[in-house]
């Protein structure tokens, strides 16, 4: 079991790399990375003259469904949009039914993704049973399962009491709790953003400061703990600069953003469209340049999706009984190549750190994130001159409540090589 890549630019920011290698892969892992490998008889040659090699993306935030919601999506179907997206990896959310709380879940993942066989699957455990928020799962049990963190996503946490326990528990296993921010007795029964669009349409808004208040407190809990802490799909310019304060305080802490967020505001939620429902809600453009500003200066460490997949009937609903959340695992890459790196808001190798070099270290996967001898062969490799446009057609997700339906722009996956195996070529679509 062979492979030998040639003739590619391989970036790979945690090797401080950027330059044409050749790479071999041998028994699903990396073998050998220099400027010239020969080709042996027998070995298959994949030329990726003109292609970008990137170690394989990860995305630490996407909900699979799978069990209990198969309907919207499985871990079938989700790891076939994360191939088709670039994605090596991913951390699927404990919001299951049931919920992921309790190993036999973890384990069945674990199984079923090893079944499905395409992308590497992470389990992310609930942090408290049922995602009550009243009581802790048993963590260290879960870790042993094979959870790499501990999230209620979906929810927040909402008793400071139960967080801070959380972090002390997760310190000692030295894995992350991945907060939610959102206080829910100030958010409420909210629809979009609160401000001009909740007064044009006469919906229920959700202010900034249900987020902020949440993301304050975790810093002053983990300033003091000093655990692991990452703050998901961070939506204000406030939660960006209490994070960059953190920071300088250094307290430890990491956070992502989404590419709905970074490419989209609240003036998308025209007629009512449900595909434009999230949560947290699409913010103020201001808002949404800070985003940008925290991806410039490192106080934001990845791009995650969010990939929340619902049925067509649940998107179809009114506006405030549809559910939020959009896909992102196919769009993810393509969109934000685009609209951030051909705008030169964001360098290329910038964005490999936001979708590989760091999501593998905030989720503390050594050998992931990575191009290494030894280490599993897992590659994005990608076609930056391909033209795109985002078709519903194309999507294997089950879903398609995407907001980017319709958006072309340049910079495409070409094959997706996870521990060695191309499960994914665009050429072969
Ligand atoms: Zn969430």
């Amino acid at each position: 079991m062979k492979l030998l890549i040639k003739n590619g630019r391989l970036i790979d920011p945690a090797g401080a790399l950027d330059r044409r290698m050749d790479i071999l892969i041998e028994n699903g892992k990396f073998k050998e990375i220099a400027a010239s490998i020969k080709k042996a008889s027998g070995c298959p040659v994949l030329d990726a003259r003109d292609m970008v090699i990137a170690p394989g993306f990860i995305d630490m935030h996407v909900h699979l469904r799978e069990p209990g919601q198969e309907n919207k999506e499985s871990i079938e179907s989700g790891s076939r949009a994360a191939a088709h997206g670039g994605f090596t990896s991913l951390a699927c959310m404990a919001n299951t039914e049931p919920v992921n709380d309790n190993r036999s879940v973890t384990e069945f993942i674990i199984a079923r993704a090893r079944q499905v066989g395409l992308v590497n699957i992470f389990p992310v455990a609930a942090v408290s049973r049922g995602m009550l928020g009243e009581n802790l799962v048993e963590m260290a049990d879960l870790v042993e399962g094979g959870a790499v963190a501990f999230s209620d996503d979906g929810h927040c946490v909402m008793k400071a009491d139960l967080i801070r326990k959380a972090l002390e528990y997760v310190k000692m296993l030295n894995v992350p709790i991945i907060e939610h921010p959102e206080d829910h007795s100030i958010s409420a029964e909210g629809q979009v953003n609160e401000g001009f669009i909740s007064y044009k349409y006469g919906l229920r808004g959700m202010l900034n400061a249900a987020e902020e208040v949440i993301v304050a407190r975790d810093l002053i809990l983990q300033g003091r703990i000093q655990s692991r802490l990452h703050l998901t799909h961070i939506s204000t310019a406030g939660s960006v600069e209490l994070i960059r304060n953190a920071r300088k305080l250094k307290t430890p802490v990491s956070s992502d953003a989404t590419p709905h967020h970074l490419l989209l505001n609240e003036e998308m939620v025209k007629e009512y469209g449900t595909v434009y429902k999230v949560k947290p809600p699409l913010r103020t453009e201001a808002d949404r340049l800070e985003l940008i500003r925290g991806l410039q200066d490192g106080t934001i460490d990845c791009i995650a999706s969010d990939h929340a997949p619902h049925t067509r009937d649940d998107k179809d609903k009114e506006f405030e009984f549809a559910p939020f959340g959009v896909i992102g695992l196919e769009t993810s890459f393509p969109v934000t190549h685009d609209r951030l790196v051909r705008t030169k808001l964001l360098t290329l190798n910038r964005l490999v750190e936001l979708f590989s070099t760091n999501p593998a270290r905030v989720l503390g996967l050594k050998t992931r994130g990575r191009v290494k001898p030894g280490f599993p062969a897992d590659l994005t490799i990608l076609n930056l001159k391909k033209r795109f446009k985002i078709e519903e057609r194309d999507f294997r997700s089950k879903a398609n409540n995407c907001p980017f339906l319709g958006w072309e722009g340049q910079g495409a996956v070409e094959h997706t090589i996870v521990s060695g195996n191309v499960v994914y070529s665009l050429k072969a679509r």
